[in-house]
C-alpha cells in the first residue's frame, strides 16, 4: 500500500486515468482574465512569459522549481525547526535524510541547485577544461563556461528526436566520451557530469546500464562522475518502470544505486524534495574539502548554507518522501497523459514523455515561424493570450550569441508546459489539452518574435521581445470569433 502507483488502479470504463493519489487540503483562488486583458498583459511583459505577474496567470506552467505542492508532513516539520547560526539540529536530520536517501556521508548545504554549481565549478574547473555531459542546464552552463570550461554535449543519435519510443534518450554515447577523452586528455576534463532527467531535451532520463558503462570510462581514466540530481526522483521512477533489471527493486534501492556510481552529487531541492534550497554530497573526504570554505563564503555557515531553517526541515521530509513512489509517480504520470492525448490527435509533442513537464515541439508545430523569430517563444505567448496558461520557452531564445553576433540556433525549439508535482488536477490538464487543440487548429495565425531589449546573460529571463506582425491581434479576434464572451 505505501507504494502504490496509479497505474496499478483499473477503471472498469478501460480509460487511462492518472488518478491521484493524495487530498487536497489547502488551496489557492486562481483567476482566468478575458482574452483582451491576457494580450495586454503580454505586451506588458515584453512577450517573455517569465515576465508576467501571476496575477495575470490561470495555470502556471513555468516551472516546477519551488512550484511544487508539498506534503502535510513536510509543512508539520516546519514548525520544529531549531533557529541557530551553528549547529542545528535542522541540518543535522536534513543530514541524516541525504545519507539515508543518497548514501553519502558529507553534505554541503547552498541556497539553490545554481548555487552547487557555482561551487563545483569554481572547485573543480580549471581554464582550458573540457567537461563532457549528456545535456547541458542553462545555469550549468553558464557557470561552467565563467570558470574557464569548455562543455560537450554526447548524447546518443536518438536525444533530440522529437518522436521516439527509446525509453533512456537522456544516455550519454559512450564512443563519444572515449574519443573525446582521447581528443583531450584525461588531465583536461574537469569530470563528467550526468544530469538526471535531461531538463531542456524534454525530461529525458538515464538507465543504469548507460551510467554503469560511464562509471567504467571514468574509472579507467581516474575521472570523477558527478551526477546533478536535481530531477533523480522521476529518473528513478523511469528506471523502475523502462529498465527491466529494475523492474521489482525499490526506488530507494534504484536512488542508492544511481548515488552509489557517483564522486559527487549536487541538486536544486526547490524541484527534488518540494521545498527550496539544494545541496552537494560526497563520500569523498577531500572532494568535501576542497568546497567547503566556498559554502562558507557564497552561501552562509555549513548548517545553513543560505537556507531558513523551515526550509531544510521540509526538505529533510521531502527528500524521504522520494523514495515513495506514489509520490514520485505523480507528476511524470499527469505528463504522460497529456502527452499520450495530444500524440493522438497529432500535434507534435516530444515523446515518450519525460519527467518535469509536457514538451510540445514548437518547430512542428509551427513549421512557418522561422528559427530566427523564435518558434518557441512564440508558442509560448499564442498559448497564454489564449489560455491565460503560462509555459516556458526553452528553445533559440534560452540559447546565446556568437562571437559575431548571430543567434546559435536551439538543437530543438521546444515550449515546456511543466506539472510542478501534485499542484494541478484533471479537468484542469484537460483544459490545457482543450486549449492546444484549438490553438494548432489556428496555427497559421502565429507569427514570430524579435528582441527589443536583449541582456548578455541568461537573456531568456529578463529580455524583452515584441511580435514580428499584428499577428497576437489578429489571434485574439480568432478567440473572440470562436468563443464568444467566455473565457
Ligand atoms: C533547476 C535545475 C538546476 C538549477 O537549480 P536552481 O535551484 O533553479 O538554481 C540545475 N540543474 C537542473 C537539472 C535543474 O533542473
Amino acid at each position: 500500500m505505501e507504494n502504490l502507483q496509479n497505474s496499478q488502479v483499473k477503471f472498469y470504463s478501460g480509460e487511462n486515468v492518472p488518478l491521484e493519489l493524495h487530498k487536497v487540503r489547502m488551496v489557492q483562488k486562481l483567476f482566468l482574465k478575458p482574452v483582451d486583458e491576457r494580450l495586454e498583459a503580454m505586451k506588458t511583459a515584453g512577450f517573455n512569459t517569465f515576465q508576467l505577474s501571476t496575477k495575470d496567470v490561470f495555470l502556471d506552467m513555468l516551472t516546477d522549481s519551488g512550484t511544487n505542492a508539498m506534503s502535510d508532513n513536510q509543512v508539520s516539520s516546519m514548525l520544529q525547526a531549531d533557529d541557530a547560526y551553528a549547529g542545528s539540529q535542522s541540518f543535522y536530520r536534513m543530514e541524516a535524510a541525504i545519507q539515508e536517501v543518497f548514501g553519502t556521508k558529507y553534505v554541503l548545504p547552498v541556497h539553490q541547485g545554481r548555487a552547487a554549481e557555482n561551487i563545483v565549478s569554481q572547485a573543480f574547473i580549471k581554464k582550458g577544461d573540457v567537461i563532457p555531459m549528456n545535456y547541458h542546464f542553462t545555469t550549468t552552463k553558464a557557470h561552467m563556461e565563467l570558470n574557464g570550461g569548455t562543455i560537450f554535449e554526447i548524447f546518443t543519435d536518438e536525444a533530440l528526436k522529437i518522436k521516439s519510443n527509446v525509453p533512456f534518450k537522456g544516455n550519454i554515447d559512450i564512443n563519444k566520451l572515449k574519443d573525446l577523452i582521447k581528443k583531450y586528455g584525461a588531465e583536461k576534463v574537469s569530470f563528467i557530469r550526468l544530469e538526471a532527467s535531461t531538463n531542456l531535451i524534454g525530461g529525458q532520463p538515464f538507465s543504469i546500464e548507460n551510467m554503469r558503462e560511464v562509471r567504467k570510462v571514468a574509472d579507467e581514466h581516474k575521472i570523477m562522475l558527478v551526477l546533478d540530481a536535481s530531477l533523480i526522483g522521476e529518473n528513478a521512477y523511469f528506471i523502475k518502470q523502462r529498465e527491466p533489471e529494475f523492474k521489482n527493486a525499490s526506488i530507494k534501492d534504484i536512488l542508492l544505486t544511481m548515488c552509489g556510481l557517483s564522486d559527487l552529487i549536487y541538486f536544486s531541492s526547490r524541484k527534488v524534495s518540494s521545498t527550496r534550497g539544494g545541496g552537494i554530497c560526497t563520500n569523498n573526504k577531500d572532494l568535501f574539502l576542497k568546497m567547503r570554505d566556498l559554502v562558507v563564503l557564497y552561501e552562509g555557515f555549513m548548517t545553513y548554507g543560505g537556507m531558513s531553517v523551515r526550509e531544510i526541515e521540509a526538505m529533510a521530509v521531502g527528500l524521504l518522501e522520494t523514495t515513495d513512489e506514489t509520490v514520485i509517480s505523480q507528476s511524470p504520470s499527469f505528463i504522460a497523459y497529456l502527452v499520450n492525448e495530444l500524440d493522438k490527435m497529432g500535434i507534435p509533442v516530444v515523446t515518450p514523455a519525460g519527467a518535469l513537464g509536457c514538451h510540445i515541439d514548437a518547430g512542428g508545430f509551427l513549421p512557418h515561424v522561422p528559427q530566427k523569430e523564435y518558434p518557441a517563444g512564440a508558442l509560448a505567448t499564442a498559448f497564454y493570450i489564449i489560455s491565460g496558461c503560462r509555459g516556458m520557452e526553452r528553445g533559440t531564445i534560452s540559447s546565446v550569441r556568437d562571437a559575431e553576433g548571430n543567434d546559435v540556433l536551439a538543437d530543438v525549439e521546444l515550449l515546456r508546459l511543466a506539472f510542478p508535482r501534485r499542484v494541478f488536477t484533471l479537468s484542469q490538464t484537460k483544459f490545457v489539452l482543450d486549449r492546444l487543440t484549438w490553438l494548432y487548429k489556428n496555427r497559421d495565425l502565429v507569427g514570430g518574435l524579435k528582441f527589443v531589449e536583449e541582456p548578455a546573460v541568461l537573456r531568456f529571463f529578463m529580455g524583452r521581445l515584441d511580435a514580428t506582425t499584428d499577428w497576437p491581434q489578429k489571434l485574439v479576434a480568432k478567440f473572440k470569433q470562436d468563443f464568444g464572451n467566455s473565457l
